[in-house]
């Protein structure tokens, strides 16, 4: 998602209006793989800034994740704000200004890993899977819970034999 900022380079305070989006099919973060349903939405704002860009605006997409708990798919989305800036010497804190072109993708990218959760849950109370049967106890529920013993409840099972 390239953009020129030709028009804006001239005078500093000049500005104008963004938007576009970029298709992804997937997207590897922290070991879950994204899957998007939804192509990724930016709409922002560039800003001459003493020479610089300064890129401001909102990404939006929704996607599909496996739940960390029951290793279901689910769908969720994310809309996240971003300022960068865009600069002619790449920094540690900017991206680069090639020319009078600056690309949005990468910036973009990173902006996803940085808000996308830590932890992918399907819903907060999700029950997770059985350890012993594998069944998914949000659908179900199963029979090996009876035989998980309660220590109290054997103290009693005992006495009344
Ligand atoms: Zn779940
Ligand atoms: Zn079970």
């Amino acid at each position: 998602m390239r953009c020129s900022v030709k028009d804006i380079l001239v005078n500093d305070g000049d500005s104008t209006e963004i938007s576009g989006s970029i298709e992804y099919d997937t997207l590897e973060n922290n070991g879950d793989t994204i899957t998007f349903t939804t192509p990724i939405e930016f709409s922002g704002e560039l800003v001459n800034t003493n020479g610089d860009i300064n890129v401001t605006g909102e990404i939006e997409f929704e996607y599909k994740v496996k739940c960390h708990r029951c290793g279901e798919e689910f769908n969720s989305a994310l809309k996240c704000d971003v300022n960068e800036l865009y600069t002619v010497t790449e920094t540690d804190n900017s991206y680069l200004l090639k020319g009078d072109e600056i690309d949005l993708e990468d910036m973009i990218i990173d902006n996803i890993h940085l808000n996308l959760p830590i932890k992918f849950l399907c819903k907060d109370d999700c029950k997770g899977v059985c350890t012993i049967c594998g069944t998914n106890l949000n659908n179900k529920s199963c029979n090996c819970k009876k035989t998980e013993t309660d220590p109290r409840l054997s103290v009693l099972t005992e006495l009344l034999k």
